[in-house]
């Protein structure tokens, strides 16, 4: 079964999906996205998609602020994702990729509002982004997170990402495996696609939302489980670059990244520079969370089959 896209109003193979290069958003940007994971549950042979309708609200969110108007609700958007899945009939870790985006051809205008929109989703297999056991050396980038003033950085505005493409690519290139973001205050932020947790003091803490960090799903779901399974104060305050150095354990999160261990950052050891403790206890329940194996969260995840379209 190849795989499908749904784009310009129908589901379609993935390779005849494609934009002409006048297309507005491939030359500025003007794009919303989100990037979802599709867990594949092997015992139950189903693909759990999760928290899939808190990533179309704030795809609409980010579509309010760049008027890009659809002719979908969240449930509807969840309804057609859900159905571009099944027929795809991936049996393995899925990444989907949706995305609203001003498809108008037309160059040489910047004003968004008479400009045409629409919508398209797709999904391909994705395993690990980073490593889920050997903790991250990480770097404090030289490039700072955007602030309000400059590209909202609480929504994934496609042109926003050129900030933290950068900070990736210089990270890598200098021998590290993720940066770390700033922002305008010399605050902690957060990675280039991931949130930033510390532990210390016996205490979860976390930059908040106001330091440009992005109001993260993964987050949210980590402070959730961290307060009601583990009993743990999860705190939002700012955080000094040199307060991460001194920290008993230091995690990120994200969609792509899960929960991934931090051993250091600007060769700072983090404790010993492993996987602390409470981490992996984190860890392991937010993995069992997202394939759909507690039925306490499991209203988190929508379970597609997709066994009868690949048999
Ligand atoms: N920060 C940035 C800049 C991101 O791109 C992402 C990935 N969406 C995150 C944090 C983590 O957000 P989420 O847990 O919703 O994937």
């Amino acid at each position: 079964m190849p795989p499908v896209a749904f784009h310009n109003g129908q589901f379609m193979p993935l390779e005849q999906a494609s934009i002409g290069i006048m297309t507005h958003a491939f030359h500025y940007g003007t794009a919303v996205f989100e990037g979802i994971r599709g867990n594949w549950n092997a015992e139950d042979e189903h693909t759990y998609i999760f928290r899939m309708r808190e990533h179309y609200e704030r795809l609409l969110a980010g579509c309010k602020v760049m008027r890009i108007r659809l002719p979908y609700s969240a449930q509807e958007l969840c309804d057609i994702t859900a159905q571009m899945v099944e027929m795809s009939g991936y049996t393995q870790d899925i990444y989907i990729r949706p995305i609203a985006y001003k498809s108008a051809e037309r160059v040489a205008i910047l004003n968004l509002d008479p400009l045409a929109s629409s919508f398209s989703v797709m999904a391909v297999p994705f395993g690990a982004y980073m490593d889920l056991e050997a903790a991250a050396r990480c770097c404090t980038s030289s490039w700072r997170r955007m602030e309000d003033t400059m590209i909202p950085p609480y929504l994934k505005i496609s042109g926003l990402y050129v900030n933290s493409i950068l900070a990736k690519t210089e990270a890598v290139l200098a021998g590290f495996d993720e940066a770390i973001l700033l922002n305008q205050h010399g605050y902690v932020s957060e990675g280039t696609g991931e949130n930033l947790f510390m532990y210390r003091g016996g205490r979860l803490i976390t930059p908040p939302v106001e330091d440009n960090a992005l109001p993260g799903i993964t987050r949210n779901t980590v402070t959730d489980i961290a307060r009601n399974e583990f009993g743990l104060q999860v705190v939002e305050r700012h955080i000094p670059r040199s307060e991460v150095y001194l920290a008993d354990e230091v995690f990120l999160t994200g969609t792509a990244a899960h929960l991934t261990p931090v051993g250091s950052l600007d060769n700072h050891l983090i404790a010993d520079g492993t996987m602390g403790p409470v981490t992996r206890q984190l860890q392991t329940l937010y993995f069992d969370i997202v394939r759909g194996k507690v039925p306490k969260y499991i209203h988190w995840c929508t379970p597609v089959s997709t066994k009868l379209v690949s048999a």
